[in-house]
């Protein structure tokens, strides 16, 4: 999950850079404003945080991704070193790194719904 805000100059998505659950949690730690500078423009400005929202990180989804890939490769490896073989034994190991990646992903969806339902 990524916090952004859109630049009031040049309507350019600029990452905030710090980190919450929620917008409450953001409030407690910086108070009304946070104050950012567009990437883009290098306009500074204060900006009030109800204006932040979350939005995936897809960085984070590719990594989830390969990390599921490779424990597939290590399954197999594994596996075929002990000596277990048979085509349902390979599609129950190929099911747990897919089962991993889609709920790292609906968490990470269940974070953005919160992050963006909840305003202050
Ligand atoms: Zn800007």
């Amino acid at each position: 999950m990524k916090l952004s805000v859109i630049c009031s100059n040049c309507k350019n998505e600029i990452p905030v850079g710090v980190n919450a659950p929620d917008l409450g949690i953001l409030r407690v730690e910086y108070g009304e404003t946070i104050n950012i500078e567009c990437r883009k423009c290098e306009n500074r400005k204060d900006y009030i945080i109800n204006r932040i929202y979350a939005t995936g990180n897809p960085f984070a989804t590719l990594v989830t991704f390969f990390i599921s890939l490779g424990l597939v490769f290590v399954f197999t490896f594994v596996a075929s070193f002990i000596g277990i073989n048979g085509v349902y034994f390979y599609g129950s190991i190929g099911g747990i790194p897919l089962l991993i990646f889609a709920t790292v992903q609906a968490s990470q969806k269940r974070k953005l719904r919160i992050f963006n339902s909840y305003r202050v």
